[in-house]
């Protein structure tokens, strides 16, 4: 390694778990531990007047403290704000993940020194809104994001290069299908990957951002608090401190489930006490369907590979919910096999993202990369026109979902009267044809046009989607490109992302010209 090689740091920016790794002196990923001696940093932020707190600490406060406390913030990204007042105050859920990175910033350079280069792991089913707000966040808490890339492909690099593929001598070349399961807190994601040498290619990719460890620990805060109010009368879930509490006894008892076959958790509220006891069979028994879920979308998936479960060399589970037995179970009834817990569940994205941390800095230096990442795209992404029958708006796709990225797709529009001097163009993601059950990501204002241009005049949109999920509009008219604004929906301008990582990191605002 040169010796002034900038450190090569990923980080996995998780819905309650954070992990960052760098690549050692060899090129190996080693996970960092954060100021409290851990490999894992929860997610979450504590409001404590103007001072925040983040990590374990945050978290042990949901018990006393819990309207001060941000949890998952990740899941809210793309909203406007993080729904809960804290301290008096609404915050931008960007914002909140920027405070987790900060600390990760903070506590790593006691480790290895000054760095600014990061790569952050996003779900794979994250849309291009989520993508955004997630490098905003790296933005916000003074890094310079190089480039973000999904979580189950991070995850296959780590596998991949725990198996010897990133070695410049081998040799295996033949192609293997892999199956990457990641059930993680709050997200669920599934991908495809066929490896073949040093390509990792994504061959489909689904989710739920909306599925996770939480939906488990919520079914049995749910049982407790039913038992309670049986049995008293009243519901311990309305107070937000008890609340708190029974989460965390809950999950608690859940990771007990993982290695045991009964746990319980006990609950005092008002002066009343119960204590429930779970069997691991009643436990599966009440979050069933949230497993299906998951079951469902793996077979989708799999059918949008175009493979059968015989095809498959191997499946990966990533993320702490793995660890509960009934996951294992469901996926091995479904494929045949003995799923591989070869990776960490907790490390094997951070280390993937150290890896392309590592390559997009040996590119830069004009070294030969050592792998290869292609990617397809999560979700179809379409302008919203008027159809001419029936007048109705409809959502018109242009790259449609599970494409191999970078894509590029155009579309030409026509202006409606003589000397038009701007179009606009709404551009959403998704599947249906109506354009309200599609996420919008932004507008684009093309404006001004060139004057006195005749009725009917074409006007080329180019989008192109980035092999990172971010999109790219260009615009032009008779082959020349014309300016034009891309408003996003929910975006912090440049101004407000610069005072944020003021303010948050203390880091002065990035320009290049300072390199
Ligand atoms: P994320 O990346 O979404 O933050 P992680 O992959 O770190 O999530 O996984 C965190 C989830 O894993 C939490 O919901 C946690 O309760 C769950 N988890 C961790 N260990 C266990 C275990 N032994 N048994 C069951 N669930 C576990
Ligand atoms: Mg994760």
């Amino acid at each position: 390694m040169s010796q002034n090689r900038p450190p090569a740091v990923g980080i996995d920016l998780g819905t309650t778990y954070s992990v960052v790794a760098c690549l050692d002196d060899v090129n190996r990923p080693q996970t960092l531990v954060n100021g409290e001696g851990d490999k894992l940093t929860p997610s979450a932020v504590l409001f404590d007047g103007t001072d925040t707190v983040v990590g374990k600490e945050a978290v042990k406060a949901v018990a006393t403290d819990a309207e001060r406390v941000a949890l998952c913030a990740k899941l809210e990204l793309g909203s406007r704000m993080y729904d809960k007042v804290m301290g008096g105050r609404q915050y931008p859920p960007e914002a909140i993940e920027a405070w987790v990175l900060n600390k990760i910033r903070l506590d790593s350079q006691r480790q290895i020194g000054p760095f600014e280069k990061v790569v952050i792991t996003v779900p794979a089913y994250f849309d291009e809104t989520r993508r955004k707000a997630t490098q905003d966040a790296g933005y916000m808490a003074g890094f310079d994001v190089m480039d973000i890339i999904n979580e189950p492909t991070a995850a296959a690099v780590a596998f991949g290069y725990q198996r010897g593929m990133l070695n410049p001598d081998s040799r295996k070349q033949e192609s293997k299908k892999v199956l990457v399961y990641d059930l993680g807190g709050g997200t669920f994601d599934v991908t495809v990957m066929d490896i073949t040498g040093r390509d990792f290619v994504a061959l489909a990719t689904d989710g739920d951002v909306h599925l996770g460890g939480r939906d488990w620990d919520q079914r049995m805060v749910d049982y407790v608090a039913e038992e309670f109010v049986r049995q008293h009368g009243i519901d311990p879930r309305e107070d937000p401190n008890t609340s708190g509490r029974l989460w965390r006894d809950c999950e608690d008892a859940k990771r007990t489930l993982s290695a045991r076959s009964k746990a319980s958790v006990a609950c005092d509220y008002h002066g009343r006490t119960v204590r429930v006891e779970v069997s691991r069979e009643k436990f599966d028994e009440i979050t069933r369907d949230l497993l299906d879920r998951t079951a469902f979308t793996t077979r989708q998936t799999l059918q949008a590979a175009g493979l059968e479960w015989g095809q498959l060399e191997r499946i990966l589970l990533v993320g702490g919910s793995t660890r509960m037995p009934a996951v294992r179970q469901m996926l091995q009834e479904l494929s045949g096999k003995e799923p591989d817990h070869s990776v960490s569940p907790d490390e094997a994205v951070a280390h993937g993202a150290a890896l392309h941390a590592g390559l997009l800095i040996d590119e830069s230096l004009g070294k030969p990369p050592r792998f290869r990442i292609q990617n397809v795209n999560s979700h179809s992404l379409g302008v919203v026109a008027t159809d001419a029958a029936t007048s109705r708006l409809r959502n018109v796709i242009l790259i449609p979902r599970n494409s191999p990225l970078p894509v590029s797709a155009k579309r030409i529009f026509r202006t409606q009267k003589e000397n038009q001097r701007s179009i606009l163009v709404r551009v959403v993601e998704g599947e249906s044809a109506s354009p309200e059950d599609c996420s919008p990501i932004g507008k684009c204002s093309i404006k001004p046009l060139p004057p006195d241009l005749p009725v009917m005049t074409p006007i080329e949109v180019a989008f192109r989607y980035e092999v990172n999920g971010r999109l790219t509009v260009v615009v032009s008219v008779a082959g020349k490109e014309i300016a034009h604004e891309f408003q996003r929906e929910n975006s912090l301008t440049q101004e407000q992302l610069d005072s944020w990582r003021e303010y948050i990191s203390g880091v002065p605002r990035y320009s290049p010209e300072t390199e």
